[in-house]
């Protein structure tokens, strides 16, 4: 039935119909234009143009159509529906629209389209084709901006201007073009080639190949920077735009154009651009080209598997500690001399940045040896082992360094730099002046790291913290003359850690101020207790670590202490290890100073482990010098640890110092020392730490040790 409803007429006329109907088909279906049928307000025929124009499969459109929201660009959808409108009634001369349509992944198409009223099964239907315009589009909108660019730069009066007539090869060029390259109107000839012959080498080949292109016809204006040399030797950067005027036939005849000296802007540019990807103070690249010289170091290994790179990240040790002691001013030198000593370990094709404060990374890339980075390592570290000289002061450092390896599964930078973080966080964890490669159980550990940290934050208010107080024994009577207060964390889930365990995090946290504080105030209250038993009241010692000596607030905590426990400054000694001395001399000094004018008396602690002058001794008038447990651990079996420690005690008494022994375990230890006249002791053959009571319970009987050698005459009176 044909759409009348009439009968259809069968034999000769059906088959030659039918062969029409086939002839038609295929030129529809090869068409180089989208041709639609819409019906109903849906597309319910397209040719396969028509379905590639919109992203789809020409099957798509069999099954009921497709509606004509989803083909169209939603803002342009009024208008295409009105379009349609029109077309349905329109004449059968058909109505033109451009509009934007909608691709089936939802981005927008320009496309032209022509449609017409037609009728399918008896109903008002358009039929019509479409072509896809966005090239065309672009190119103008391409053109209409050149246009009004060379009609601006045209007006700028500072530009020189050309004019290359192609027929003759004879190029024309403005005083203005002359004199922004210093040259005098007869200094350069009408040869294109006395112009082209300055350009800068670099650049040459791109221009030649730009101008050749555009008057080809391949490009709408010539518009390009290059170098060109000036009068003056120097190199100008200019910027070079021109058109083509062509022909009838569309062969270029001329071309005439505008020169701009952007040398002052490039330059401009090019500084915004190094500052924004580099570090002031260094130098040094900065995170953001770090991460981006990484991301291409990770883009080049998926290409080529057998590429090496790895990613270095150092921590200068104790930075802190220098910027807060000796200023920022030299902590910025410190920084510059560190750069400067990583960038002598590497080659000339690897990275070296500065990611933020006093951490530096570094990116070897395309490295033969899997050791490589170890070896890089290994040479950083052993650069920063002298001495920085800061004009005149000399600072040590040392640096940790995490590595890890570049390897295709990890997707992001970010990866691989926080591998190397948690390795640096462990190499410093290690004990600092190391290196240590990343490998996934790490990453274990640092949370665990961060759990831990956690829970000291909590030990305090949960009293979860304790102090022991270990007595220090006279070696002349046997008596015990003090104690050392020694901190301990009763851990909820861990048991008992001793102070090594969590001192140093609770200084990296800053966490020491409230703890140092805590165990001040706690021994001081203590030590009134005993002072109330007895005459001769036992001093207490109480540590103070590095941090704490910087901090100021330190002397008040102390002030504090004793005024609200109402001890005598005297009773109370602070224990400073030999070299938190060496390392903070600067600020330390002053507030060393300070404690001591308080009345209270100062104790090195761990002496013989650092490498303090007699002159700094003498300088903060130690009261005591607490000899280091590893001498005395060996005393009774190396002749050796004898000699250094009766120099370290001629040394105390000549700077008119007491000397406690430090870790004395056994009786033999205990008979040598007494042999060399250390005046006290302290360790497990004695007694350990005690709580608070006990020890006022050992006072309380009186309690005396039986010391190996009877004591006598021939010891020193002098007790600390
Ligand atoms: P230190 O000041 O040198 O303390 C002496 C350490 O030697 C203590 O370790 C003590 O238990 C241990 N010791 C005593 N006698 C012997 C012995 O005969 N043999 C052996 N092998 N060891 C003995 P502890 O309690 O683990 O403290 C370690 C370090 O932690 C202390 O070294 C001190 O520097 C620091 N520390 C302790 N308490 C505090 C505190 O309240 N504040 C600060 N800032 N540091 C503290
Ligand atoms: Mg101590
Ligand atoms: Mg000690």
């Amino acid at each position: 039935m044909d759409e009348e409803g009439r009968a259809v007429p069968e034999g000769a006329v059906a088959h030659a119909l039918r062969a029409t109907e086939d002839r038609f088909r295929a030129l529809v279906e090869q068409s180089i234009v989208g041709i639609f049928l819409i019906q109903d307000g849906k597309v319910v025929y397209a040719n396969p143009k028509f379905a590639e124009i919109f992203g789809y499969r020409q099957e798509d459109f069999a099954q009921g159509g497709i509606p004509l929201e989803q083909l169209t660009y939603e803002p342009d959808l009024p208008a295409v529906r009105e379009v349609v409108r029109r077309e349905l009634e329109g004449d059968r001369q058909g109505i033109q629209a451009t509009y934007r349509g909608r691709r089936k992944d939802g981005t927008p198409v320009d496309v032209e389209s022509h449609g017409a009223p037609t009728e399918l099964s008896g109903r008002p239907a358009v039929i019509g084709t479409l072509l896809d315009i966005t090239e065309r589009r672009r190119t103008e909108h391409a053109l209409r901006e050149s246009e009004e660019r060379y009609a601006l730069a045209a007006r700028g009066a500072n530009d020189g201007l050309w004019d290359w007539d192609l027929a003759a090869n004879r190029v024309y060029l403005s005083p203005r073009w002359k004199g922004m390259l210093g040259l005098a109107e007869g200094d350069i000839g009408n040869d294109p080639e006395d112009w082209l012959g300055r350009v800068h080498p670099d650049d040459h080949a791109r221009l030649t190949a730009d101008i050749a292109a555009h008057v080809e016809g391949k490009t709408a204006q010539l518009d390009l920077e290059h170098r060109i040399r000036h009068a003056d030797g120097t190199w100008r950067t200019m910027l070079l735009r021109g058109v083509a005027v062509r022909d009838a036939a569309g062969k270029a005849t001329r071309m005439a154009g505008s020169q701009t000296d952007i040398t002052e802007r490039k330059r401009a540019e090019e500084k915004l651009l190094h500052d924004a990807l580099h570090d002031g103070l260094t130098g040094l690249p900065n995170r953001a080209l770090f991460m981006d010289r990484v991301g291409q170091a990770m883009a080049f290994q998926a290409r080529r598997s057998d590429y090496r790179f790895a990613v270095l990240m150092l921590d200068v040790d104790r930075f802190k500690t220098v910027n807060e002691s000796l200023g920022h001013a030299m902590g910025d030198r410190l920084l510059a001399s560190v750069a400067k000593r990583v960038w002598r370990c590497v080659r000339p094709g690897d990275t070296v940045a500065r990611l933020s404060g006093d951490e530096f990374a570094v990116l070897l890339e395309d490295y033969t040896a899997a050791e490589e980075p170890r070896r890089v390592a290994d040479r950083i570290i052993a650069e920063m082992a002298p001495p920085h000289d800061l004009g005149g002061t000399e600072v040590f450092t040392s640096a940790s360094v995490g590595i890890a390896v570049g390897k295709p599964e990890l997707s992001k930078p970010d990866d691989l730099l926080r591998d190397a973080d948690v390795a640096l966080y462990r190499a410093k964890d290690l004990g600092r002046s190391r290196y240590v490669l990343y490998n996934p159980s790490m990453r274990t550990r640092a949370r665990e790291q961060l759990q831990f940290e956690t829970d000291l934050r909590r030990a305090l208010g949960r009293n979860e913290l304790r102090i022991v107080f270990q007595p220090i024994v006279s070696l002349a009577t046997g008596a015990a003359t003090g104690c050392e207060a020694l901190v301990e964390w009763q851990h909820p889930t861990r048991g008992r850690i001793p102070p090594a365990e969590f001192i140093p995090m609770a200084e990296e946290t800053g966490l020491i101020v409230p703890i140092g504080n805590w165990v001040l105030r706690e021994s001081c209250k203590q030590a009134k207790t005993w002072a109330e038993m007895r005459k001769d009241a036992p001093t207490v010692s109480v540590n103070l670590s590095a941090r704490q000596l910087l901090l100021p607030e330190v002397l008040d905590q102390v002030r504090a202490a004793i005024a609200d426990s109402g001890i005598a400054p005297a009773q109370l000694r602070l224990e400073v290890t030999e070299s938190i001395i060496m390392e903070n001399a600067g600020p330390a000094s002053l507030l060393l100073t300070q404690l001591k004018a308080l009345g209270v008396h100062l104790l090195i602690d761990d002496f013989g482990t650092g490498y303090s002058s007699l002159s700094y001794l003498h300088n903060f008038r130690f009261d005591t010098l607490k000899i280091d447990r590893s001498f005395v651990s060996r005393i009774d079996t190396s002749q050796k640890n004898v000699e250094i420690i009766r120099t370290i005690l001629s040394l105390a008494r000549a700077l008119g110092m007491a000397a406690v022994a430090e870790g004395v375990e056994t009786e033999g230890q205990a008979a040598q020392l007494q042999i060399l006249k250390c005046d006290s002791a302290q360790g497990f053959w004695f007694s350990r730490g005690l709580e608070g009571p006990q020890f006022a319970a050992l006072l309380a009987e009186g309690k005396k040790w039986k010391l190996p050698l009877a004591s006598g005459a021939e010891m020193t009176p002098d007790q600390p």
